[in-house]
């Protein structure tokens, strides 16, 4: 496997505009097996999209409040995958950087944190359309079953819908068309994102019922429910975003509902981890509904607080903590569900900002970011994203070939030499043609 690095050093830039802004150190290009890695080395935590344009194929990686603009042109590229990097500044101190694709990609992106190794981050992947994975000459491959790797599902519920509009706010501003208008931005992230389908309870301004709500999740084989809403108050001045999951009363309330209604367990067997309550003793039934429940209120909570701290990110929180209720989409026993009240319609201010663009898309970058986060740290098993995990955790055996360096090796895998050494209990730097050694898969 080549490598390429290109560290752009020297970047160190003319004016530096704002407090704030970051600074691009250097540029990175790991192409692997799979998927082609671009690390942007960054001075600070940075924002930032990605999207993708078609005819001709182009990724946009815009980046904000950037100190001034890297050299990226010097960046070496993988040539068929990449053709052109173009980079531009936008709106005053933002980068928009524009890689001409030689083929269809599906786009990741992530910041990460500094290391002993390197600073702050900002990595784009690039992965094949197909997901094929390309063999590699020299590195040993994992075994895997491509056709077997699901991608997790995340339905997005926008809250409320024709007849029905919801709350509504100063200047005509209905929660009805503001929450479809956050979904739709929330889907188009997932639907970018490899390894998630998104899929949407209402994609118009139509009204679905409560309980139906939480039905067609389940026959979606919903991973989570994202439940999309605006508050509103008597009094104009509250304000802020608050994320909901069902209370423990409501859960047994429901539980027991379920048992009742023997119709209604049975369908319980199509839910994704569900739990078939056909044939069994009433007890038992009780038991095995409990455990479900229970793993999905703690998966709900879970991923309803990295939601609620991402959106502490971009406005106002009504409440510190994820709060509990009773409401019923989120009371499916076997799917984790959360409720995003994502600010007060009922506040003139919120109000202007849910129904603007900008801010929406802030909101579904919040949200996706969230769910995001839960997902990669505890993937469903059997799941593209499960695999993925795998595979950064894995050591992988890599035999040596001629030019091989130990340093270089060490590059290559992101780690040190100290590390490589410890890693395969050697105690000088040389290597011979032939011999395996073991290296991390990053
Ligand atoms: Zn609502």
């Amino acid at each position: 496997m080549r490598v390429w690095i290109i560290t752009l050093v020297s970047l160190l830039l003319f004016v530096q505009q704002g407090f704030a802004a970051v600074k691009i150190d250097g540029v990175r290009v790991w192409p692997a097996p799979d998927h082609t890695r671009i690390v942007f080395d960054v001075s600070s935590r940075v924002e930032h999209r990605i999207f993708t344009l078609e005819n001709p194929g182009r990724l946009v990686i815009d980046i904000s409040d950037v100190a001034a603009n890297p050299r990226l042109e010097a960046l070496k590229l993988p040539s068929k995958l990449i053709k052109r990097v173009r980079h531009a500044a936008r709106n005053g101190n933002d980068l928009r950087v524009v890689l001409d694709l030689g083929e269809k990609i599906k786009p990741r992106s992530f910041v990460l944190p500094a290391n002993k190794q390197y600073g702050d981050r900002l990595v784009i992947d690039l992965y094949p359309s197909s997901q094929q994975v390309a063999k590699s000459k020299s590195a040993t491959v994992v075994k895997d079953k491509a056709n077997q790797r699901r991608n997790v599902v995340v339905v997005i519920d926008a809250g409320h819908g024709g007849e029905d509009p919801g709350a509504l706010g100063p200047f005509g501003i209905r929660e009805k068309t503001v929450v479809l208008a956050i979904a739709k931005e929330l889907q188009t992230l997932f639907a970018r994102q490899a390894g998630f389908d998104a899929k949407m309870i209402r994609s118009g301004d139509y009204y679905v019922g409560l309980r139906s709500r939480t039905e067609r999740a389940r026959k979606m084989n919903a991973d989570i429910l994202v439940s999309i809403h605006a508050d509103a108050f008597k009094s104009p001045k509250a304000k802020g975003a608050s994320v909901y999951t069902l209370s423990s009363r409501g859960a047994s309330s429901e539980a027991a509902r379920w048992l009742a209604e023997s119709e209604n367990s049975a369908d319980l067997v199509g839910g994704v981890g569900g739990v078939s309550l056909d044939n069994k003793d009433s007890m038992l039934a009780g038991v095995l509904l409990d455990l479900s429940q229970t793993a999905s209120m703690r998966a709900s909570v879970t991923t309803g607080g990295q939601v609620l701290s991402e959106l502490g990110r971009i406005t106002k929180l009504h409440k510190r903590q994820v709060e509990k209720a009773g409401f019923v989409v989120l009371k499916s026993p076997d799917i984790p569900s959360i409720l995003v009240e994502t600010g007060f319609i009922s506040n003139p201010t919120e109000a202007r900002n849910l129904n603007s663009k900008k801010h929406q898309r802030k909101l579904a970058r919040a949200i996706f970011n969230g769910v995001n986060k839960y997902f990669s740290r505890t993937p469903p098993p059997g799941t593209y994203l499960a695999w993925q995990r795998q595979q950064r955790n894995q050591i992988k055996e890599y035999r040596i070939a001629s030019g091989d360096t130990l340093s270089g090796i060490a590059v290559r895998n992101n780690v040190t030499m100290a590390q490589l050494k410890k890693l395969n209990r050697m105690t000088s730097d040389k290597l011979r043609i032939g011999q395996v050694i073991r290296v991390p898969a990053s």
